[in-house]
């Protein structure tokens, strides 16, 4: 028997369901394959110098934290997992540069990072120690499945975000010097969910899984490291004064077959060894040495050794099972509430799912120990057996729970994406029943959460909102407020709803709010002089306005907007500069050149304010009542034969728009035509229903009512949704 095999079978500490024999429930010291029966192995005295580092990683923490406090401003987060910024956002920040010199030097000299800097390797060994004091000894889970955790969590970080990238063609962002920081927290969970995500991946893992298990099992950086130590030339390799005592596997806290390795291969090849030396020390002959050589990639077993084939603790067709639940329980617990993180709802969701696998042997298995506990024998629940049957229950419902909860938020802040992106363009007729949809569906999430969850308030008030509610919206978000005093989208969405409900004062108030808390945010300011507008509190409104622009208010219709207040505060000339450099730069702005020609005809400049309201038209076609208001405006200012011209042209185009048609006849009327075009449309087959609508607007020109009536009284037979003439 192997140190590893029996020590494991023997040692019971696990959850796994075993049958129970009495020899089997007697402690016993792990049996080496040839040391003296009863001997202890020897103590590494090497953990020392490796704790002393660790306590040096926490405190060096610690003093960056300290500094950030202090000084307001210090070295971006020395964290692996910042390098998913860098490609992202292209930031070059601390946490990057460290991820590098990490696997590089792994690389090179093998997975030292993982056992002398990592923290959470640092709380899985006190986890161990912890429960080594108190007599358990927990024993390493093996998994063939499992095992792809890591990686495929390493994928999702690093590989997807940049595989959506490319399918949506955008570019890999410009890199950006990010050293320093002035928010170190940015991207860091809260301190409760830190704390928590301490307590499943530096503790319950281990306990459940055995020690390194979240290494093993669900660290992202893990499967970095992993990966490059095969190729590394540093290795801890042996001497011929090994005597395959064992000493070494058993204090090997990284589950490594150290003895089996070396006498196969003659060093370890399992890149889980993370070089903590403590093999080496315990050696009694002095065998094990670091040194450089061939790395284990492809490295081959001795010819005469024959290594046993791996154990796992399940079979196949059970870790597939497993599998499936793992995948299940990272769906309930990944962003959850929108609190847990993506390495807490790994660990979560691998110790969730071996409990309610390892606790459903109860089921169909005739004896089952759990943590050293009877808890079925010959078919029958003992009494610790019924309390760890109704926990799995529980907790299989909990999860269960959860998939529906998150199904629900999911589907609705997908919705709710579908809203965002059609409201500004398409009628509300084509979003509202995505928005409808979106609020059952978080409302399903809201009504059964026991508690508030801001995020979710906050999106069902923008909802209410959208949909023309604003009353119910402002309950909501100022439920969501209070959780998320120092957010200025909070108050900006409060600032709509007050503003929406005819309470300027109050809009007014919440946005001066949102420009307290993001004093650089142009959308902010200029809601805020908008709401100032509204009151008529016009020259403040101009005052934040002009601060707006300062800051990069550069939307055409933004300044569009502002250079209306202007106008409406008297400040014609102002307003029409504003108004040119929009057109200047935004040559194609249909709507900007629109309203510029509106502003150069309040201003008496007609033909050129008609130009540009043409082309504005000529961009733009269906401007909302563009060509009716041209017609009219061109009559206004005695540009009749202009008007009738691009009259009879849109008419052709758009033969039964009533507001088209009566500026048309009217500057008919004016450049004389009335008569003529009268006689030429009555000699139209009397199957041209655009023709004959014309001639009644004609006719209502020439005040002959009667006749015009007649005829739509026949064209509506035809087509019932014709205006009047
Ligand atoms: S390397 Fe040392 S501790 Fe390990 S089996 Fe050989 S002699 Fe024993
Ligand atoms: S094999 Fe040796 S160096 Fe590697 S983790 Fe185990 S005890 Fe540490």
């Amino acid at each position: 028997m192997t140190a590893r095999s029996a020590g494991a079978s023997a040692s019971g500490d696990r959850m796994a369901p075993q049958v129970g024999k009495r020899s089997e429930r007697k402690r016993q010291l792990v049996p080496l394959p040839v040391r003296p029966s009863g001997q202890k192995p020897r103590e590494s005295r090497r953990w020392r110098w490796r704790l002393l580092v660790l306590i040096g990683v926490h405190v060096a923490i610690a003093l960056h934290i300290w500094h950030w406090y202090a000084k307001g401003r210090t070295l971006s987060p020395v964290e692996p997992s910042e390098s998913m910024q860098t490609l992202e956002f292209g930031y070059v920040n601390a946490g990057f540069i460290l991820f590098c010199f990490a696997i590089l030097a792994t690389l090179i000299l093998g997975r030292f990072f993982c056992g002398w800097a990592c923290h959470i390797v640092a709380l899985q060994d006190v986890c161990g120690w912890v429960l080594r004091k108190l007599g358990l000894r927990p024993k390493p889970f093996r998994s063939r499945l499992l095992v792809w955790v890591p990686v495929v969590t390493a994928l999702y970080m690093f590989v997807w975000p940049q595989v959506v990238r490319i399918t949506e063609g955008r570019p890999f962002p410009r890199l950006a010097n990010h050293l320093m920081t002035d928010d170190l927290w940015a991207t860091f969970p809260t301190v409760g969910v830190g704390l928590l995500t301490f307590f499943v991946c530096g503790f319950l893992i281990v306990m459940l899984l055995g020690n390194k298990g979240f290494c093993t099992y669900g660290c992202p950086y893990g499967a970095f490291f992993y990966h490059a130590d095969r190729f590394a030339v540093g290795k801890i390799r042996v001497t011929d004064a090994c005597q395959g005592c064992g000493h070494c596997t058993a204090t090997c806290t990284s589950n490594v077959r150290v003895h089996e390795e070396v006498r196969k291969y003659g060093m370890v090849v399992d890149a889980g060894c993370m070089k903590c030396m403590d093999c080496v020390d315990v050696c009694p002959n002095g065998a094990l040495y670091w040194g450089i050589g061939k790395p284990s990639l492809g490295s081959k077993a001795r010819a005469d050794r024959v290594r046993p084939r791996p154990k796992y603790d399940f079979t196949l067709q059970e870790e597939l099972v497993l599998g499936l639940l793992v995948i299940a329980c990272f769906y309930a617990f990944y962003r959850l509430y929108d609190a847990v993180p993506l390495l807490l709802a790994v660990g979560l969701a691998v110790t969730t799912a071996y409990v309610i696998f390892v606790l459903a042997g109860l089921i169909y298995r005739r004896n089952v120990r759990i943590l050293r506990v009877q808890a079925k024998r010959n078919g029958r629940l003992t009494g610790p057996g019924a309390f760890a049957a109704a926990f799995g229950v529980g907790l299989a419902w909990l999860v269960g729970y959860f998939v529906a909860l998150q199904w629900h938020v999911k589907e609705g802040l997908y919705m709710l994406s579908q809203v965002q992106s059609l409201r500004a363009s398409a009628p509300p007729e084509e979003w509202e029943p995505a928005a409808r949809e979106a609020l059952d569906h978080l409302r399903w999430a809201s009504e059964r959460t026991p508690f508030i969850v801001a995020d979710w308030e906050f999106n069902i008030g923008s909802l209410l909102l959208a949909l023309g509610k604003p009353g119910e919206a402002l309950e909501h978000l100022y439920t969501a407020q209070k959780f998320t005093a120092d957010r200025a989208d909070s108050y900006l969405a409060i600032g709509d709803a007050e503003l929406a409900s005819m309470s300027a004062e109050k809009a007014e108030a919440a946005y001066r709010q949102a420009v307290r808390l993001a004093p650089t945010s142009v959308g902010a300011r200029i809601k805020l002089s908008g709401a100032l507008a509204t009151q008529n509190k016009l020259d403040e409104a101009i005052r934040e306005f002009r601060e707006a622009i300062r800051l990069g208010a550069h939307d055409p219709n933004d300044r569009s907007n502002f250079a209306f207040l202007l106008l409406r505060a008297g400040q014609r000339d102002e307003a029409i500069d504003v108004m040119r450099t929009v057109v200047k730069d935004a040559p194609n702005d249909a709507r900007a050149r629109f309203n510029f020609g509106m502003m150069l005809m309040d201003a008496g400049r007609s033909d050129e304010g008609l130009d540009e309201i043409e082309a504005g038209l000529s961009l733009d076609p269906a401007l909302p009542g563009g060509r009716a208001a041209f017609l009219l405006r061109a009559l206004d200012a005695g540009r009749a034969e202009r008007a009738f011209l691009a009259g009879e042209r849109w008419r052709e185009e758009r033969p039964f728009d009533h507001e088209i048609l009566h500026a048309w006849a009217t500057a008919a009327k004016v450049t004389g035509r009335l008569d003529r075009l009268c006689q030429e449309l009555a000699r139209r087959p009397a199957a041209d229903t655009a023709s004959w609508y014309a001639l009644a607007f004609l006719y209502v020109e020439r005040g002959e009512r009667a006749a015009a009536d007649s005829i739509y009284s026949v064209l509506l037979k035809r087509n019932p949704n014709l205006t009047r003439p």
